[in-house]
């Protein structure tokens, strides 16, 4: 049987248990990237696949572990399973798609996270749930502690692996693969194929997997229209938002900041203009980002305001509009942005407000994902920028000063500027402190934001 023949998931001669939860899902065709990947991995392949969050990709790797379980009855062992995410709320996302499942089966599932207490995440731990949904950081706790083992594990799931490496798990992930049992069946899910510190650690994970990439990039969002809006500063991006929240048509939206204290900022103000909406980011307590989830999942509240740290691969169904209240630091953080919209067919709209220090930043990342975001004017509310008055070929403004503030800052130029320069290197350009995780310094790879300089004259702005 080739991938294309698969159009209905009885074809996939599943477990009959798994097909009625399919079924009580409403779920009729499995969507691309589980046409590809449920075939090779129900043949026991270890796989790499490139997709998307919205893409259905959670499926393609717990219906292949449930029905290795079903096909596979081994009871009173320990963990069978193991799923890593990068955030807890992706974790507890993943855990009740398990869950779902596995409802007509008695495989029980917990997850394993950071932000609950230590002891009694040990002892769920003993009764032996077949599946954990894990993040990194907690789960090497347990193993250092020696609270699991995973002597026993058939199967090791590493989702968004890509996310997860970019936060800095790649140590506590190695940790967790090295005690794993050589002789299981592995699939790492990644956003993209061609990130360095995935690439790398491959051979650690795999054996002999097959590759697919799916919804990347370059073949998916097609669904997603994508805007910039010119801005002057971040009063005027207020102004911006106040009025795409009261004329465009959505039923729920989500706002990213690139740090917290402009998320609460920009919360409070919303929340002044009597929206319904709420804030998410890394530094909330679980249970408070939990309720504030559920609000939105409910429809209580329509309006989001997120860092990428905490809106991380989070599926809120009816998300329709993004809104990127400062441009993404990376093409890969933009994708993984937008991808909140436009999911399942579905059409989405992107809006990045721009400011002149994010011009480049985003001409940058529409040289990335090859495509050109389209330019929209609000009447009414314009701003004075109007965009670089030259732009190279590559999109950027022309006329770079990196090279004139670089000589400031060996000294060449008078003291008074050199002074104030010198302490504007390693400042976020929003003066925000930079504490906490979803305030990470602008790092320098694909498509990111280089120190801030300070532009000698207004010039074309
Ligand atoms: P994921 O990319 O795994 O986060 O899935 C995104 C959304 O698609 C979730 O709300 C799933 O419940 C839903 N979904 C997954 N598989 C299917 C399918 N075959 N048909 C319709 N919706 C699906």
């Amino acid at each position: 049987m080739t991938m294309r023949e698969i159009n209905v998931f009885a074809e996939l001669m599943l477990h009959d248990r798994l097909l009625k939860a399919i079924d009580q899902l409403g779920f009729t065709q499995p969507t691309p990237v589980q046409q590809a990947a449920l075939p090779e991995a129900l043949a026991g392949h270890d796989l790499i696949v490139g997709a998307e969050t919205g893409s259905g990709k959670t499926l393609a790797f717990v219906v292949p572990m449930l029905q290795h379980f079903l096909d596979q009855p081994a009871p009173n062992t320990g963990t069978r399973g193991l799923i890593l995410t990068p955030t807890r709320e992706l974790a507890e996302q993943v855990c009740q798609a398990v869950k779902d499942m596995a409802a007509f089966t008695r495989i029980g599932v917990m997850t394993v996270c950071g932000g609950t207490g230590f002891k009694e995440q040990a002892a769920e731990i003993r009764k032996n749930p077949e599946i954990l949904v894990a993040t990194p950081g907690r789960l090497a706790e347990h193993l250092e502690r020696q609270t699991l083992d995973f002597d026993d594990l058939e199967f090791l799931v590493l989702d968004e692996a890509d996310r997860m490496l970019d936060m800095g798990f790649r140590d506590e992930v190695m940790a967790i693969i090295n005690v794993c049992r050589p002789d299981r069946q592995s699939m790492v899910f990644s956003a993209t194929l061609n990130h360095r510190g995935v690439r790398a650690l491959l051979p650690e994970v795999l054996k002999e997997p097959k590759e697919l990439m799916l919804n990347t990039h370059q073949t998916g969002q097609e669904n997603i229209r994508q805007q910039i809006i010119l801005a002057d500063d971040d009063k005027h991006k207020e102004r911006l938002v106040e009025w795409l929240l009261a004329h465009e048509t959505f039923e729920k939206a989500i706002i990213f900041t690139n740090t917290r204290d402009k998320a609460q900022w920009l919360a409070k103000s919303l929340q002044r203009q009597n929206r319904r909406s709420g804030v998410l980011h890394g530094e909330m307590s679980q249970d408070e980002r939990k309720h504030v989830m559920g609000l939105m999942r409910a429809g209580t509240i329509n309006i989001l305001v997120a860092t990428d740290v905490a809106a991380r691969g989070l599926d809120i169904q009816g998300l329709d509009l993004v809104i990127n209240f400062d441009m993404a630091r990376k093409g890969d953080e933009h994708l993984h942005r937008v991808g909140r919209t436009g999911r399942q067919e579905r059409e989405g709209l992107a809006i990045c407000l721009i400011d002149h220090n994010e011009w480049n930043l985003m001409a940058g990342i529409e040289r990335y994902l090859r495509l050109e975001f389209e330019r929209r004017t609000l009447k009414g509310v314009e701003g004075s920028y109007k965009g670089p008055r030259k732009v190279k070929a590559s999109g950027k403004a022309a006329g770079s000063k990196k090279k004139k503030v670089d000589k400031k800052l060996a000294g060449k130029s008078g003291s008074k500027v050199r002074e104030r320069d010198r302490k504007q290197v390693g400042k976020r350009r929003d003066g925000a402190d930079g504490r906490g995780k979803a305030t990470a310094t602008p790092s320098l790879g694909d498509g990111s934001l280089p120190l801030m300089k300070r532009k000698p004259k207004p010039a074309a702005e």
